[in-house]
């Protein structure tokens, strides 16, 4: 491959050698792929600003023996402000965490890195909580890789139960289950079920809309994660 341009969100970075860097990069073009960014950790250098986490940027790459390196790169959108908050940090850090275990190898996968880029986005400039866009994000993402719940009816029985005052989820099952049929189930709110429902159809550029009432924001954190540790082979959250 010669030089190529490619527009990527920097998902990890590891330091390699005395002042270079190796890139974990979510293309829009090529999915994920791994660069090194050859003397990026020298003072004042060109791609330092580019050669850091959660940067969105457009970045010539050239193929050197079958591995990728960095030639040049230009800072699109930075996302400061993660840097300087806890809980967007964390925030931020779970939802690139989450995009890379599922990102491949050269495929691109746009659906993914408009998530990932929307999700960044409010997190970082958003008004509301960052938790709420990381949420949504999570919503919408089990969603893409096949794993929606089943949220307004009965797994077992098909009954609607956006109508019922007690409902119960079963990670295993994928979804909701009525008070009759599923006892043993642990009990979810419908304000929190509502909330997963609506996050989950959300257009990806909407997520900034996103504002959960504390209690169902501590409910649909546990909830989100454990589903997605149930579903997923690997443990998303940290
Ligand atoms: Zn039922």
């Amino acid at each position: 491959m010669p030089n190529e341009i490619m527009n990527g969100i920097v998902l990890r970075v590891t330091d390699y050698r005395e002042s270079d860097r190796i890139l974990n990069v979510l293309t829009r073009e090529h999915g994920l792929v791994t660069v090194t960014a050859r003397g990026c950790r020298k003072p004042n250098h060109k791609l330092s600003a580019f050669a850091t986490q959660f940067v969105y940027g457009e970045m010539e790459v050239n193929d050197r023996f079958g591995k990728l390196q960095l030639s040049s790169a230009a800072v699109l959108e930075s996302f400061y402000s993660i840097r300087e908050s806890y809980e967007q940090l964390v925030s931020a850090t779970q939802v690139t965490r989450a995009a890379e275990r599922v990102a491949e190898n050269d495929i691109a996968n746009d659906e993914l890195f408009l998530l990932l880029y929307n999700a960044l986005t409010v997190i970082a400039y958003g008004e509301n909580d960052p938790k709420d866009a990381e949420l949504a994000f999570m919503a919408k993402f089990l969603r893409l890789c096949g794993y929606a719940p089943t949220l307004t009816s009965c797994v077992k029985c098909g009954k609607d139960v956006r109508e019922q005052k007690t409902v119960r989820f079963s990670n295993r099952l994928g979804g909701s289950v009525c008070e009759a049929c599923g006892g043993a189930f642990k009990s979810v709110s419908a304000l929190a079920l509502e909330a997963w429902r609506r996050m989950m159809m959300l257009d990806a550029s909407e997520l900034r809309r996103v504002r959960l009432p504390e209690v169902v924001r501590a409910e649909l954190d546990s909830l989100i994660y454990n589903y997605a540790e149930y579903v997923f082979e690997f443990t998303v959250k940290r």
